[in-house]
């Protein structure tokens, strides 16, 4: 099918971009166009103009500065993959990313897109949730920063305003000694996960967990009650079952053809397999 007809702007600053977004009825940014060129061939979005943001030299920063990795808006996701700087600040992101599509359109995709885009089974926004990160937006009332838990809001819906334009996603740094873990089941490789979890484990001070699940509910969510159930555990095989038990409250998402029963069962395995490795690497 072809897409409908648009206005296409190429942007040469943020500020060009967020004028540009003021001056049309509808619009939608133009990163790696992987999920907005589909969308539009599929007459799934009809906006009024396409602002290009892919030459703005200034969103092409990837860099690993105070304690966090820092995405420009323009970093496709295999540059962030393959970065070893990256790598051995969060090794978690590259273990996350070899799940996401695949690598042609990791070729061409951004990081910072795939969050905007906020599709509530995508894998970036729960890592960023399970972090607690924070992006990076500037809109006509200046820049802010918007932490991951105020940004999803439901399967493709942020609280970014009109005009916003991510500029940069920060995901914090792993601590020294902590262990990481990441687990998905998709229908196909490459395919959008049924449910992922990824999960963050430290044992220094007693044993500590940061985990988030995507695929199972309207939008990426944190695991506070298996995080709270592993707090100060033994990190036992016992443990880590029992904590992991509490992912299946956390399942809304019942479109398996078995009113949400399978992914429940889903969520809890996939989650004591992530904490199980996490728990491995933590020293
Ligand atoms: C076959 C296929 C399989 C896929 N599988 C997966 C998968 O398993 N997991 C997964 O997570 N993704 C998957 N994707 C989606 C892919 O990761 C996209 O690249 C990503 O979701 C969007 O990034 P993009 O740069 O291409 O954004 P675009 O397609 O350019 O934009 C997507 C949306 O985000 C908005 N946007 C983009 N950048 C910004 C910005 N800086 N500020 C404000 N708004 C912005 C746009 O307005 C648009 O609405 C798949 C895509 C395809 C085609």
């Amino acid at each position: 099918m072809k897409p409908p007809l648009f206005d296409y702007v190429p942007a040469t600053s943020v500020a060009e971009a967020i004028e540009a977004r003021g001056r049309y009825g509808s619009t939608a940014v133009l990163a790696g166009g992987q999920s907005l060129i589909p969308a539009l061939n599929l007459h799934l979005a009809f906006p009024d103009a396409l602002i290009d943001i892919s030459r703005i030299a200034g969103l092409k920063t990837l860099r690993v500065e105070a304690g966090a990795v820092r995405v420009g808006a323009m970093v496709r996701a295999r540059e962030l993959e393959l970065s070893p700087q990256a790598h051995a600040a969060n090794p978690l992101l590259r273990e996350v990313l070899r799940h996401v599509a695949h690598v042609p359109i990791r070729n061409r995709g951004t990081v910072c897109g795939s969050l905007a885009h906020a599709d509530a089974a995508a894998e970036m926004p729960a890592v960023l949730v399970a972090l607690g990160g924070h992006v990076r937006v500037e809109g006509p009332d200046g820049a802010r920063e918007v932490a991951a838990d105020d940004l999803f809001q439901f399967h493709m819906t942020t609280s970014l305003g009109p005009q916003d334009i991510v500029t940069e996603a920060v995901f914090p740094a792993l601590a020294k000694g902590a262990g990481y873990g990441f687990e998905e089941l998709a229908r196909r490789r490459g395919d959008y996960a049924l449910a992922g979890v990824c999960a963050v484990v430290t044992r220094a001070g007693g044993a500590a967990a940061q985990v988030a699940a995507c695929g199972i509910a309207e939008r990426p969510v944190r695991l506070a009650a298996v995080e709270a159930a592993l707090a100060g555990s033994d990190l036992s095989d016992g443990a880590i079952a029992e904590a992991a038990a509490e992912a299946a409250q956390y399942v809304t998402n019942e479109d398996d053809g078995t009113g949400g029963a399978y992914r429940r069962r889903l969520a809890v395995a996939l989650t004591r397999r992530a904490l199980a490795r996490a728990a491995a690497r933590a020293a």
